[in-house]
């Protein structure tokens, strides 16, 4: 079977596939061989206009239309994506690295992302609340928020665009998305699943451009209703300030720094398998990968050998071949921050027990890395690395590894390794997180919520959660006359 061809990079504004109208455009590049795929078109301040009177447009018919025909239109998009999976997922590989097999779970779970909310979006129960007076009805009705500004990253761009697009056309509310330069065919190829469903025009919008450009147009006008952003907590807290200001309803995915408690009883062998296979996936560019491994004195050395076999048999390449298990870093930035964090490690006195080196001398690869002895006050064990970096260190009682578990102001995921019911329920409950996963990698779903606290973000994508944030409540009072 030939590769399918790379996707046309085009923007896609009131219903039609275009250029930027000032003809401005960057490069694509494939992380794993450096060659240029193709230009991602920018769009100018004239096409953000458009984009913005076309969403206004779009909410507004939009909203007329049933939950139960936005449903079908929003399943045939998600049939439209399993049909084109294959030259999906080939194109997400090409741009951001990640083995294909990879690409394609991304791209079927993301499917039934669409279809999820499909089925959601005709249930937006409202509800009838007992009157004081007789002959009084008092509703509560959900409504579309109205036109979205949507922020999609780099790390999983078709999953995480339509956790965005998905609940908000199902909810009646139309979307500009801005998806990531770096990694835009995968994006386009997804907005033609919509605009080949029939969706009307004006509802979906794809631009591309200088981000902050993008946001500090978007966010202020008064078109824009609600944004959604995925990415660094940095820019996540400077996007809240902005809608802040605004007044516009925000949710925030922003990074986390994924604490894993090995207890003294859990299955070392189950757990190392499952941790090392969460830690290299998508080269640890998951806001969700488990990154700080606390394992219990007793078992530490077994562990940490299991863990360190697993990450050196890793096979690193290439995600377009079949054999591959991990492909570059998306960017020349996430391989030159890596070396920095374990750089800083080492200078720490840390012990780099796997990979910490960079393999080949052409695109951005890395090697799976294990990291010990790293104190607490090293880069690594403060910031998010977003790279192929465990790094395993040893508690003694249950109070420790809870409390350097929640020392950091992230609080996404969290997991722990237990074969004692009573102490998985104790840490689910003491992890300082919105998610915890015990004995198994069973976050991202979606039928579940996702979504962290702290500076982790607030606010859901997935699950019954990830309607809400794009329906408002309006109260409706009515007496009888
Ligand atoms: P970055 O902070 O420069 O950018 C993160 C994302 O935000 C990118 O998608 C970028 O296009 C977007 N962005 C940046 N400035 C923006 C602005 N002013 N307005 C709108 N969007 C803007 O970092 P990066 O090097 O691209 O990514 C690395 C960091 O991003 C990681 O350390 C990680 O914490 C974070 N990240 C998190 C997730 C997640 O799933 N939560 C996804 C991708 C990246």
């Amino acid at each position: 079977m030939s590769t399918p061809a790379y996707e046309k990079l085009e923007l896609y504004i009131d219903g039609k596939f275009c250029q930027g109208s000032t003809g401005k455009s960057q490069d694509v590049v494939n992380p794993a061989t450096h060659k240029t795929l193709g230009k991602v078109p920018h769009a100018s301040r004239e096409d953000l206009d458009r984009a913005l009177a076309a969403a206004e447009k779009g909410w507004l018919a939009w909203r007329k239309v049933s939950p139960f025909e936005r449903s079908k239109l929003l399943r045939k998009a998600a049939d439209n994506l399993r049909a084109r999976a294959e030259t999906v997922a080939t194109c997400l590989t090409q741009e951001q690295g990640k083995p294909i097999a990879e690409a394609r779970m991304e791209v079927a779970v993301s499917a039934d992302v669409i279809d999820w909310f499909a089925e959601e979006g005709r249930r937006a129960y409202g509800r009838i609340i007992p009157p004081r007076i007789e002959g009084v009805r008092q509703m509560v009705l959900m409504e579309p928020v109205g036109p979205v500004a949507g922020f999609a990253p780099w790390n999983f761009p078709v999953s995480q665009m339509l956790k965005k697009i998905a609940p908000a056309l199902a909810a009646g509310c139309s979307i500009i998305i801005k998806c990531p330069e770096e990694t835009p065919g995968s994006s386009v190829g997804v907005i033609r699943c919509f605009h080949d469903a029939g969706i009307p025009a004006g509802v979906v919008n794809l631009v591309f451009g200088v981000p902050s450009d993008i946001s500090t147009h978007l966010i202020p006008s008064p078109i824009i209703r609600k944004v959604s952003f995925t990415g660094s907590v940095p820019v996540g807290k400077h996007l809240a300030e902005m809608a802040g200001r605004h007044m516009k309803r925000v949710t925030m995915e922003l990074g986390g720094h994924g604490p894993v408690v090995i207890f003294e009883d859990a299955d070392v062998e189950h757990a190392a398998t499952l941790t090392a296979a969460a830690k290299y996936r998508n080269a640890g560019q998951v806001c969700i990968s488990p990154t700080r491994f606390f394992v219990h004195e007793k078992i530490y050395d077994k562990f940490v050998g299991r863990f360190v076999d697993l990450a050196n048999a890793v096979e690193v390449g290439n995600g377009i071949e079949p054999d591959t298990r991990m492909g570059p870093l998306a960017n020349p930035r996430r391989r030159d921050a890596i070396e920095a964090f374990v750089g800083d490690a080492v200078d720490h006195g840390g012990k780099v027990a796997a990979g910490g080196k960079r393999i080949g001398n052409e695109g951005n690869f890395y090697a799976p890395t294990v990291l010990t002895e790293v104190p607490e006050d090293a880069r690594i064990m403060n910031e998010e690395p977003f790279a192929p970096v465990a790094v395993m260190t040893r508690f003694m009682d249950f109070d420790e590894a809870v409390r350097r578990a929640n020392r950091l102001p992230f609080g996404l995921a969290g997991y722990a390794y237990t074969r004692s019911a009573k102490t998985a329920t104790a840490i689910a409950d003491c992890l300082d997180v919105g998610m915890v996963s015990v004995n198994h990698h069973g976050l991202a779903l979606p039928e579940t919520p996702f979504g962290g606290v702290k500076d982790s973000g607030y606010g859901h994508e997935g699950g019954i959660e990830g309607l809400a944030p794009f329906l408002i409540a309006k109260f409706v009072t009515q007496a009888g006359v």
